[in-house]
């Protein structure tokens, strides 16, 4: 039986969706800034009854640009953030490993995603949404039937002209216009 109903499941990617996007990395605590009216997004979908997950390439600790303790220093930022705004983060999925590490987590492939249709005893994750501002995060998400949603920010308007993200991809200016429409409409799938 699954644990929750997947229509209110959210995966979130982090980088360019939560908080900017940097082509250096994002390596410290002080490079992580929320983007405008994203943890209030969060927040308010939480409070809507919404189970938000967040799942994340983090080459940057394979490449040794920053270590364990500074990731989780950031993702307990975000997470007393949006708690302040009285919501939750139900799950903080990363990949560690880089690109010639051969694992089954970093986006495209499915393997966190999986993990988060484990934790919940989904077979798939359809009905849900996956929020990514590139094609891989999308491309992800759907190998598990979750609704792809693309942002415009962080390489979001780049993932648009290159037009590489999955036909069915639902398009919104940022996480905020994504949590407004939703809450509002109530449904965004056909
Ligand atoms: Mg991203
Ligand atoms: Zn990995």
């Amino acid at each position: 039986m699954a644990l929750i109903d997947p229509n209110k499941l959210i995966i979130l990617d982090r980088d360019g969706v939560i908080n900017e996007d940097s082509d250096q990395y994002v390596k410290s605590l002080e490079e992580w800034i929320p983007i405008k009216g994203s943890i209030e997004a969060i927040a308010d979908l939480s409070k809507a009854g919404y189970t938000l997950c967040v799942v994340t390439n983090q080459s940057g600790l394979a490449r040794n640009y920053f270590d364990e303790s500074t990731l989780h220093a950031m993702h307990k930022k975000l997470t007393n953030l949006v708690s302040e705004k009285g919501g939750i983060i139900h799950t903080i999925e990363y990949c560690p490993h880089g690109p010639d590490d051969n694992c089954e987590c970093r986006k495209p492939l499915p393997g966190m995603f999986k993990k988060i249709a484990e934790t919940f005893e989904l077979s798939d994750l359809s009905g849900s949404y996956t929020i990514g501002d590139s094609a891989r995060d999308l491309v992800a998400g759907c190998e598990l039937n979750s609704q792809p949603v693309l942002v415009k920010t962080g390489k979001g308007l780049k993932t648009l002209s290159a037009t590489n993200h999955p036909e069915n991809t639902l398009i919104f200016d940022d996480l905020n216009a994504f949590a407004k429409h939703l809450l509002s409409s109530h449904s965004l799938k056909n």
